[in-house]
């Protein structure tokens, strides 16, 4: 099956032509035909597209809205120049959406219909940033292919639905959940959920055998504890600002803050939640970049103090949760490190693994000097008992799986 992979932003939209089926699934051997992104939708777009052949290539094209932005892509992938093979809008037979918040209703991903669509928007309360994009995405690859084509909703939030009550409530007036679904939901499910299933098929282990703490460390980061195939904890909350350290985000503070510092700088609270979702973190700390990569090359070249300490503050936030969820989980066969930092930075891994020997893991140091860029494996020592793994995470992939199981009613592993 093609399966078109949207992931649709406020001015961007995400996009990949994957080939999947049962046999694929089970060979692990889906064709990427195509990704990209589109950015600045509303005026003179920018288009990077990536082929077959790895090569980057830039264009623009004016595209008002994201209608006009599907309506481009869909054109371009059928266009013999997009090197996919498909000179037809009819070969394109599925659209996977991700969408960041499926709130309670959704435990997995869905076919969309008038039902699901209602949903998504009951969510938009929830997710006012990003479920209004994702539906705009919906209804733009409807305009472009029809509503013959079938189109499934992957949600951020779905994996994290078997969290239990104990994790998933705050230490509010219960009322305040009733009344407003004021919870955890954790974000990033699509991700953790691809992390885990790629262990269990490196280490050949069962679903119901693994234990496992996935680390997603990107411009957002996030911790999940995985037992038995399902998340029973993870650090990002309501929103996506809660837990670890990431690019621009806080992360974990005192919600007393909010007010203090809204009073000494003279701010909205409004203004409060975009300071702790936009100028703190790394940014925040190192008064330079969010950039993780920048950030180790001032730290070692110039001895740049911030850069330095925004680097150990995030290492040790992640180990804090790491020995958390060890609690949680009544320790685990492996820490998972994926996304940006996570598969490329073995200095970060470093790091966050020093304070975990007592633990078991003592990492083999020219493995974890060897797993960058794309590389996938072990690198603890054979000794460890809580081993480390480096696993690259592929949400597109996962969201054409899940539009092909969802659409075919096949069940595939994966
Ligand atoms: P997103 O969460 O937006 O998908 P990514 O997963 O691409 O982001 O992660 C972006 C982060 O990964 C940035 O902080 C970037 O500096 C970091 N990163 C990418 N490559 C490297 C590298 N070689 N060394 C250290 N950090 C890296």
């Amino acid at each position: 099956m093609n399966v078109l992979v949207l992931n649709a932003g406020s001015a961007t939209v995400k996009f990949q032509v994957v080939v999947t089926d049962a046999d694929r699934i089970a060979a692990d051997q889906d064709a990427k035909l195509l990704r990209g992104q589109i950015e600045r939708i509303g005026g003179e777009a920018v288009i990077t597209v990536r082929g077959a052949d790895g090569v980057n290539r830039k264009r623009t094209a004016q595209l008002r809205d994201m209608r006009s932005a599907v309506e481009w892509l869909v054109g371009f992938i059928t266009d013999p120049e997009s090197g996919t093979g498909l000179s037809s809008r009819a070969e394109l037979q599925a659209v996977g959406h991700r969408v960041v918040h499926g709130g309670e209703q959704f435990r997995r991903s869905s076919l969309i219909d008038e039902a699901v669509l209602r949903g998504i928007e009951e969510n938009v309360e929830l997710a006012p940033l990003h479920n209004p994009h994702n539906l705009r995405g919906i209804d733009a690859a409807r305009a472009a292919l029809g509503s013959g084509v079938p189109q499934v909703a992957v949600f951020d939030t779905a994996f994290h639905q078997t969290l239990p009550e104990h994790a998933y409530l705050y230490a509010i007036p219960y009322p305040l959940y009733r009344r407003h679904k004021i919870r955890r939901y954790g974000f990033h499910g699509t991700s953790h959920r691809s992390i885990a299933y790629r262990f269990r098929k490196l280490t050949g282990r069962e679903r119901a055998d693994v234990r496992i703490v996935t680390l997603h460390l990107g411009n957002g980061c996030s911790a999940c504890a995985i037992r038995a195939g399902e998340s029973i904890d993870t650090s990002m909350g309501f929103t996506p600002l809660e837990g670890l350290v990431m690019g621009t985000r806080a992360g974990d503070i005192d919600a007393a803050l909010l007010d203090y510092i809204a009073a000494k700088e003279g701010l909205s609270l409004t203004q409060v939640e975009a300071l702790l979702n936009t100028q703190s973190g790394l940014l925040g700390l190192s008064g330079l970049t969010n950039d993780m990569r920048d950030l180790l090359l001032e730290a070692r070249e110039m001895q740049d103090r911030r850069a330095r300490l925004a680097i150990e503050i995030f290492c040790y936030r992640v180990r804090k949760y790491v020995g958390s969820y060890l609690a949680v989980l009544g320790g685990a066969d492996a820490v998972v490190f994926a996304g940006g930092i996570g598969e490329n930075a073995p200095e970060v891994r470093a790091r966050i693994a020093e304070g975990l020997a007592w633990a078991g893991l003592h990492l083999d140091e020219a493995a974890n000097a060897r797993m960058v860029g794309g590389h996938e494996g072990c690198i603890s020592t054979p000794a460890s008992t809580l081993q480390a793994w480096v696993v690259p995470t592929d949400e597109e992939l996962l969201i054409a799986r899940d539009t092909y199981r969802v659409v075919t009613g096949i069940t595939a592993p994966g």
